[in-house]
């Protein structure tokens, strides 16, 4: 069903927010443009501009590796002045309150965690942007030390420790999902009874069979976005407004 209007939503949702025990929020770029950061996926958004580097092609040409840290590097001041909007907070609010185990989200921008939220109750399927992690060992390393490291050497750093690439700790398009973070998602959307579809399109799989996979087990879905979804039917409250102002009046709660 979908909200008459932006009131009406946030009532019908304030009421169902106050009946769960367990709300698990799934959460797509639409929350974070508040924020300033960008859709990438979105028209005119990065990807549409500038093609995604692969996985295997960064692997492959040290060119890509380079490139993709330029990149990242030009991105800095956006990741690093981005902080967390009405939506990421309302979430930290509910979190707080104790009716939201974890939150899964298909960001890479950190804000969950600036919000609140300790970092291993934010499941993300794309990993994360805001520090780097060798592709081989695993090991981890800030983003100030592979700026020097390119600004010193001329080209993107390896690891200290096995001299396998550097990059950032993001899932790159061709790269396997993080199979514990899929599965921790799973066991979360089985386990609520009321799953917040916010600000994602859910066309991208398998992250957009959480919703469905929720429904199935008995869950209510409530999807929040400004577009129409392709799960927008299966919801049993659909909010088609702007996530700040859906979210705003639960922040603090
Ligand atoms: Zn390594």
């Amino acid at each position: 069903m979908i909200a008459a209007d932006l009131r009406s939503g946030v009532e019908q949702l304030g009421d169902m927010i106050a009946a769960a025990s367990t709300i698990v929020p799934f959460t797509g770029a639409g929350i974070s443009t508040e924020s300033g950061i960008p859709d990438f996926r979105s028209p005119g958004g990065l990807w549409t501009r500038n093609r995604p580097i692969p996985f295997d092609e960064f692997v492959a040409s040290p060119d890509a590796r380079d490139e993709a840290w330029r990149r990242r590097f030009a991105m800095e001041p956006t990741f690093a002045a981005a902080q967390p909007g009405r939506g990421h907070r309302a979430l930290a609010s509910m979190y707080k309150a104790g009716k939201i185990p974890a939150v899964i989200t298909q960001n890479i921008d950190n804000l969950h965690q600036i919000s609140g939220l300790p970092a291993e109750h934010v499941i993300e399927l794309h990993g994360n942007t805001t520090y780097a992690r060798c592709i081989g060992c695993g090991k981890c390393y800030d983003l100030a030390w592979v700026k020097q490291s390119f600004q010193t050497t001329g080209s993107a750093p390896g690891c200290t420790a096995c001299d396998e690439p550097v990059k950032t700790a993001t899932i790159s398009f061709g790269q396997a999902m993080p199979e514990a973070a899929m599965r921790r998602a799973a066991e979360l959307a089985q386990h609520c009874d009321l799953f917040l579809a916010i600000g994602s399109s859910l066309v991208v799989w398998p992250a957009a069979g959480f919703p469905l996979m929720a429904k199935n087990a008995g869950a209510k879905l409530v999807i929040i976005n400004n577009e129409p979804t392709e799960q927008d039917d299966m919801a049993d409250l659909v909010i088609r407004h702007d996530i700040g102002e859906t979210l705003g009046p639960f922040v603090g709660n």
